[in-house]
């Protein structure tokens, strides 16, 4: 697999979840990218990452919406 010579899936999955909690280095936003660009397996990983990252985010607000 190519990708894998590029970046470890590994690498990948680990900062896909980092970045819902801090903001990745510009280096590492490229590389993920890149990865991304050539795995499908951790592009799928991302997205469900991605929806959840909306998802927990849009709690409080629907919570605040209902307190009104
Ligand atoms: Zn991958």
């Amino acid at each position: 697999m190519i990708h894998r010579l590029i970046y470890p899936c590994e690498q990948a999955a680990k900062l896909s979840s980092r970045a819902m909690e801090q903001a990745l280095t510009m280096p590492e936003r490229v590389r993920l990218r890149l990865h991304l660009m050539m795995c499908e397996r951790c592009t799928n990983f991302s997205r469900q990452i991605e929806f959840l990252r909306r998802a927990s985010r849009k709690i409080p607000e629907v919570l605040e919406n209902d307190a009104d």
